[in-house]
């Protein structure tokens, strides 16, 4: 094996600069035996999060959820509960501070001497066309939605013209399934996010890979929230990837069991998995009880076909 690849990282966003940021997160691919890795910048709007995320709205998913955040005692949810306007404030210093533009990650890949690959980040006050404009002739693999944090459903009419364009030149969709941290946890807030919703441009738009991140099973709450929507969605759709970031060993193993191993690929989410490295996200899977193939396919094999199938490889 010629090293693995990582199809799901960010810039750590307290070094800032992005050459520098670039600089640590090829120290962590070292470390980890990861040769080459997606770099997937992030890009929520302040303009959307106020608009969709009220206090209204907030009082009503946490009592619709009250029973498991009474019996999970997350502090984070606490104040949901009882403080939603410091808990809206707070966010919107998270989503400034993990704010990583589409244009950091072209510059940091851009000093990678090859090893990474942008993806870029819908862009919500840009619109479809905006982000069109954005990618349009640059080196980006691919656009990442995230209907959490962008409030929005991927099989929405108007994102069409950006999905076609993606098809037609041969870029990934990159979508955050499950829940996000904080308030996301939410039930009512990380709806949109279902890989169900995936389907119908799936469907329109076969010649256009999608990778389901997170495997439909992020949620610190209800880890494998929507598992087995993203491993029927896997079934249903030969374009339909899913990547193993933030997912628990066990429900690689499920999904494999399920589906097979050829449309996974390995993730770590690195920086974002608070208390473990990207090498801690290679061992999972290596000490895991899949065979010795599904896991050279998982951490290197498939990426490997699907970027030369892309021409970036
Ligand atoms: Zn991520």
């Amino acid at each position: 094996m010629q090293g693995y690849i990582d199809f799901h990282t960010h810039l750590p966003w307290r070094v800032r600069e992005p050459r520098r940021a670039a600089g640590l997160l090829l120290r962590a691919m070292d470390e980890a035996g990861v040769a080459r890795a997606v770099v997937i910048a992030v890009e929520p709007s302040l303009r959307v999060f106020r608009s969709s995320v009220t206090p209204e709205r907030l009082r009503r998913a946490a009592a619709d959820s009250i029973d498991y955040l009474v019996y999970l005692r997350i502090r984070s949810l606490r104040e949901v509960v009882f403080e939603p306007d410091r808990a809206i404030s707070e966010h919107e210093r998270l989503l400034l501070e993990h704010t990583r533009t589409s244009e950091e990650v072209l510059e940091a890949a851009e000093a990678s001497g090859g090893r990474l690959y942008p993806v870029a980040s819908y862009n919500p006050d840009l619109g479809p066309a905006g982000t069109l404009e954005r990618v349009r002739g640059r080196p980006y693999l691919g656009v990442k939605l995230y209907p959490t944090l962008h409030d929005c459903r991927p099989s929405e009419r108007r994102l069409r013209p950006l999905l076609d364009y993606m098809e037609s030149e041969g870029l990934v969709l990159i979508v955050h399934t499950g829940c996000d941290p904080g308030l996301w946890e939410l039930p009512d807030l990380c709806w949109g996010a279902r890989p169900s919703a995936l389907d119908p441009i799936a469907r329109s738009h076969p010649g256009l890979t999608v990778v389901v991140a997170h495997l439909g099973s992020y949620s610190a709450l209800r880890p494998g929230i929507y598992f087995q929507e993203a491993v029927d969605l896997i079934s249903r759709r030969d374009n339909v990837y899913a990547d193993t970031s933030a997912v628990d060993p066990f429900l690689v193993e499920l999904a494999v069991d399920r589906v097979g191993y050829d449309r996974l690929l390995f993730g770590s989410d690195y920086p974002y998995v608070t208390g473990l490295t990207m090498r801690d996200a290679v061992e999972a899977i290596l000490h895991s009880n899949l065979e010795e193939k599904a896991k050279e396919a998982i951490l290197a094999g498939n990426a490997e076909r699907l970027l030369r199938g892309l021409g970036r490889l």
